[in-house]
């Protein structure tokens, strides 16, 4: 074996005994709560891609969305279209700077809210996507104690995905995996338009 080939050998041996003893420790068998956060692209579709996951293994999943663009999108078809199963509900108002209407927002938001809790309080479901449910928080169109409060006494095997820019504080506290995705830079600020399939 050459020298090259020997060294990788004994680096992944040690690497190997490494994730083994972690893997070894994680005794705790419950649902998770993921918070996927940051300016950059990658926040929703990664909860869709664990929407894909958990229907693979027959898994019931809820998925909410808090804001709702003026344009479909791809998952939003494909659950209608292709996916009954899916508990789907989406806030029916546009981009708060699209509606200008606060009262009109608020009670949306509300009315949404009370579709995740009824999801956070059935411990059927596998897992729960709230997405962009921190913009709610952020304008202060849903209370963020009453929102921490049904996420950490949700189900004991429920996972939950949150997604959205921001989310403060304590949100992230009681969240056991937090990811922020970072804009290094996207293809709309070189004037390329958003893409089917790719961005919505
Ligand atoms: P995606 O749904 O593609 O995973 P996201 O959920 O991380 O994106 P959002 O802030 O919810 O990001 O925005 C959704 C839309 O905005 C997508 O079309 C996405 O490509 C676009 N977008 C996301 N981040 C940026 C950015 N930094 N600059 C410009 N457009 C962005
Ligand atoms: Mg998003």
């Amino acid at each position: 074996m050459t020298d090259k080939n020997q060294k990788h050998k004994t680096a992944m041996e040690k690497q190997k005994a490494k994730v083994d003893a972690r893997i070894a420790q994680a005794s705790d068998e419950r649902g998770v709560a993921v918070l996927l956060t940051g300016n950059g692209k990658g926040k929703s579709s990664s909860a869709f891609g664990m929407v894909l996951r958990a229907l693979g293994y027959g898994q019931k999943v809820g998925v909410v969305q808090f804001i709702k663009g003026q344009q479909l999108s791809g998952e939003e078809i494909f659950i209608r279209d292709h996916l009954p199963q899916v508990a789907f509900y989406q806030m029916g108002t546009g981009f708060t700077w699209d509606t200008q209407d606060r009262t009109a927002d608020i009670a949306a938001a509300e009315k949404t809210w009370a579709y995740a809790e009824y999801l956070l309080r059935d411990p059927s479901f596998n897992l729960v996507v709230l997405d962009e449910l921190t913009y709610m928080l952020a304008y202060e169109y849903l209370d963020e104690a009453r929102v921490i409060r049904a996420i950490t006494q949700r189900p004991y095997e429920q996972s939950v995905v949150v997604t959205g820019r921001g989310g403060g504080a304590a949100l992230r506290d009681i969240m056991d995996t937090v990811s922020e995705v970072k804009d290094i830079k996207h293809a709309f600020n070189s004037g390329i338009k958003a893409r089917k399939g790719v961005d919505y």
